[in-house]
């Protein structure tokens, strides 16, 4: 049986029609290695950001479904030209939006999760000789509505098709060479990574390290799929393994270092201290759709016998999270509403810390000696996040990357100019 290899090129990988020619040779290598290969393109360049800034340029709120129907737009230039490119190669390709494939989703607008993907299509196609070239990003629900998968979804799509079809392996290609110790671009000299478990892969991702979405992680993980991060730009180099950590011997107290610079700050302040309150807020918020980061609750003051609930949220959810508790406020009882938009949150994190004491110290410690403030904590057993203000952000993350001694000696070869995400 011939194997089925899924390959995954980013907006930078497609920003120009040259790359896109180059990313045909990349995939006909792997035709020509005697695999069925089904390729997953992003938008683009930064395609998407400019959708986003016409949308909002229009409307403070635009509805998901039209953002929708707006978003998938991109992915569709970039399959049709890719398809074309091949072709002009002389090998069979065929393009597919993801209603033409059936990548089925839940009926959430701008954030859906993949709940199927047919492969009878696909596997047709494969066995016909074609080369596929699927739009990631995008998704239908069972009524034939589009929807996104959350900015950076194209990982996901690839990892999904890649578990569906049973592939051999899903290769993510990228801009830099691989998985680094930090965000390549703030720190350069910030060192390759040749293997990463999923779990760590799991908690950078989700700590802002955008080199791949966090489902993709989470859903190569569920479905055992080798997963491998590489360049566009160097094919022969093998990038970083993503693997299970019972592979791996761990040595080092943290692996990597991330800042996500997407997040608001919201307190609601003078909530009365009786049972419930926390549930009115979160459970609107969930019925909202809107995702909660960390939550700190204070100490409830005796005086006045209330308390300040504070969270992070994605910055893209500001607005409408605001929107929800307001139309909470009379039953809460309240005080105001603080939103605080200048804040990023910087993580260690690391399979190896646990049960080695002194490490979330020796974070705190880096911290205090740049004299930079920590807003909120929040712990698992494998990272630790503070929330800082947004411009002590990247001096954090070059002093904590020194200090938990991940430099090396090279400069990383980093390609286009600002990340697509
Ligand atoms: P693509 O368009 O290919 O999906 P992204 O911009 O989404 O690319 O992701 C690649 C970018 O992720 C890199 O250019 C890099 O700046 C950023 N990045 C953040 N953290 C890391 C990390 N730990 N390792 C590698 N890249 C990282
Ligand atoms: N084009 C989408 C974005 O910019 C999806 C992706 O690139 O993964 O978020
Ligand atoms: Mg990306």
């Amino acid at each position: 049986m011939r194997r089925i290899i899924v390959q995954k090129f980013g907006g930078t990988s497609v920003a120009d029609t040259e790359k896109i020619k180059n990313v045909a040779k990349t995939v006909i290598k792997e035709k020509n290695n005697g695999n069925d290969v089904v390729v997953v393109v992003s938008a683009m360049g930064h395609t998407t950001d400019y959708l986003v800034k016409m949308a909002k340029d229009i409307s403070k709120l635009p509805s998901g479904r039209e953002m929708d129907m707006l978003l998938s737009t991109g992915e569709g230039v970039s399959i049709a030209l890719l398809a074309m490119a091949i072709q002009a190669e002389g090998y069979d390709a065929v393009s597919f939006n993801a209603m033409q494939v059936g990548i089925l989703t839940e009926n959430i607008h701008t954030k859906a999760r993949i709940i199927k993907i047919e492969t009878e299509k696909l596997k047709k196609n494969l066995n016909e000789g074609k080369i596929i070239v699927v739009a990631g990003f995008q998704g239908v629900t069972e009524a034939g509505e589009i929807t996104t998968l959350g900015r950076g979804g194209s990982d996901t799509s690839a990892v999904a098709l890649a578990a569906a079809l049973n592939a051999e392996r899903c290769d993510i290609y990228t801009d830099v060479e691989g998985v680094y110790t930090t965000d390549p671009r703030v720190v350069k000299n910030a060192s390759r990574l040749s293997e990463i478990s999923y779990e760590e892969m799991l908690e950078l991702a989700h700590a802002g390290a955008n080199v791949l979405h966090p489902r993709s992680v989470e859903t190569a993980k569920l479905n055992h799929v080798p997963l491998r991060v590489r360049s566009s730009f160097k094919t022969d180099d093998l990038g970083t393994l993503i693997l299970g950590v019972e592979k791996m011997e761990i040595d080092r107290p943290v692996t990597g270092v991330a800042a996500d610079l997407s997040q608001t700050r919201i307190v609601v302040c003078d909530v009365p201290d009786i049972p419930g309150q926390a549930a009115n807020i979160f459970t609107k918020l969930a019925k909202d759709n809107i995702s909660v980061d960390m939550i700190i609750q204070s100490y409830a003051r005796k005086v006045s016998n209330t308390n300040d609930i504070a969270f992070t949220v994605d910055s893209a959810d500001t607005d409408k999270t605001v929107a929800t508790l307001n139309s909470l406020k009379d039953t809460l009882k309240c005080g105001e509403i603080q939103v605080d938009r200048e804040i990023a949150k910087v993580s260690i994190v690391g399979a190896g810390m646990i049960d080695r004491p002194g490490i979330a110290s020796a974070m705190f410690d880096v911290l205090a000696r740049l004299q930079v403030n920590i807003k909120m904590i929040s712990t698992s057993e494998i990272k630790i996040s503070c929330l800082v203000n947004k411009e002590d952000a990247e001096k954090a993350v070059k002093a904590l990357h020194e200090e938990f001694g991940l430099s090396c000696d090279i400069v990383a070869d980093v390609k286009g100019d600002l990340p697509n995400v």
